[in-house]
């Protein structure tokens, strides 16, 4: 009987090791966790609701979902891509709904869901709690913490991300120094004290390429909600070499200075006689900050203003600027930047080049995406690619 070890009993691993389960039940599949729970992070998913993928409505290039790991994603989501995600849930009787911002959860809306089908899945395959792999060693084996030593046909690394590659070592493998990803952006601003307040817009950093659309919350805290958490993942590595400090632009209209300037001068022409303070294209608490930051009465009315001011209204409104300060968490989800380098895997495969029989999904490569069920799609996508691989290759 081939013999098989899974290393992470998470999304990846438990997908991996389902989907060999039914192709291949005459494999002896070990799967080893360092934790006491198997599938831990999944139960925590989505705020317990578990975003299990997405639609993909809306994302114009695989790049926009995956900043690291789009070529190895556009590849591997044509072999298996969100539907076929949905399809297997639903074949094994999970409902699923689809929400207007095109994520996917289950329709019971509990995370625990998803752990038990997956669980199930797993059925006749030994898992191994609180069994950490020290080490993975050439030649298809593994050293346990009490310093055994087991040998595999075949091992499947699904460890996840984090910060810690070093049981990798032995392998000699390329990896890409880890940073965390998805995170809110801290600022000193008093524009903290309209926590709460959202406007949909464009982020971007100063002096930097990186920019984002959509929803932009303000918290108590700095800024947060989908548009900075993309920022955040699209500019994951930038923000560590700067200590997360930086210039945050934010467009609170998301639209060009001209449509801005539009905007403006049509309120102003339609309302001559109505204060700054009433009629405005903002929410009105961010209005009357903005105002003050121009240095404009808001009592003023909208008749009075001439040109210099209607400048310097178009101006704060597409190209507000703020400090950021540090790095926040995103509480339902954060993962890792960086993990094992692509060029180390076969795609197709995703088996180790240097050391054929060991195979990789997850968290652990260097694929991270934006918020919104993609990340666990990659750990589906890959899961799925290992499980085809090994069932065919013993
Ligand atoms: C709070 C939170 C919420 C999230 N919500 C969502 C969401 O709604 N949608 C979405 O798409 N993504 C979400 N994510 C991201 C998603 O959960 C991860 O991308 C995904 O779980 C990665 O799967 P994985 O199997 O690669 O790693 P993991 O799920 O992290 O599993 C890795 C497993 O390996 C084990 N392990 C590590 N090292 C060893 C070792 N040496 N020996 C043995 N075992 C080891 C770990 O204990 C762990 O159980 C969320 C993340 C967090 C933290």
């Amino acid at each position: 009987m081939g013999k098989v070890a899974i290393i992470g009993c998470g999304a990846a691993g438990v997908f991996c090791g389902a989907n060999l389960r039914s192709s291949r039940p005459d494999l002896g599949i070990t799967v080893f966790e360092a934790g006491k729970k198997p599938l831990a992070k999944v139960a925590l998913t989505g705020g317990g609701r578990c975003n299990l993928t997405n639609s993909f409505e809306g994302i114009t290039s695989v790049r926009q979902a995956y900043p690291r790991g789009d070529r190895l994603m556009k590849r591997a989501l044509k072999e298996f891509g969100p539907e076929d995600t949905c399809r297997w849930f639903r074949e094994r009787g999970v409902g699923l709904v689809l929400q207007d911002d095109h994520r996917w959860f289950p329709a019971s809306q509990d995370a625990m869901e998803i752990v038990h089908t997956l669980f199930d899945g797993l059925k006749g395959a030994a898992i191994r709690t609180s069994s950490k792999v020290r080490s993975v060693l050439p030649e298809r084996r593994i050293l346990l913490e009490d310093g055994s030593v087991e040998s595999f046909d075949r091992i499947v690394v699904t460890a996840g991300g984090g910060r810690d590659f070093s049981f990798l070592a032995p392998l000699d493998l390329e990896i890409v120094p880890p940073v965390p990803s998805l995170f809110t952006l801290g600022t000193d601003s008093p524009v903290r004290t309209l926590a709460g307040t959202s406007a949909e817009g464009t982020v971007s950093l100063a002096g930097t390429p990186f920019k984002a659309s959509g929803d932009i919350l303000i918290t108590d805290w700095g800024f947060s909600g989908p548009a900075v958490l993309a920022l955040s993942s699209y500019a994951a590595r930038h923000l560590a070499s700067t200590g997360y400090r930086s210039t945050l632009i934010v467009n609170w209209l998301g639209c060009t200075e001209e449509d801005a300037r539009e905007k403006i001068l049509e309120i102003k022409e339609s309302n001559p006689s109505k204060k700054l303070s009433s009629v405005h294209p903002l929410p009105s608490r961010l209005w009357e900050f903005l105002l003050e930051k121009c240095r404009q009465n808001p009592d003023m009315r909208w008749g009075q203003i001439g040109q210099v001011t209607v400048n310097r209204l178009v101006s704060r409104l597409v190209s507000d600027d703020y400090p950021v300060t540090g790095k926040g968490r995103f509480k339902e989800e954060f993962v890792t930047c960086g993990g094992v380098d692509l060029g180390e895997i076969n795609p197709g495969t995703m088996e180790s080049k240097k050391h054929p029989g060991i195979y990789f999904a997850g968290e652990v490569l260097d694929i991270d995406a934006i918020t919104g069920g993609f990340n666990l799609q990659a750990a589906w996508t890959t899961g799925w690619l290992v499980a085809r691989a090994v069932a065919s290759s013993i």
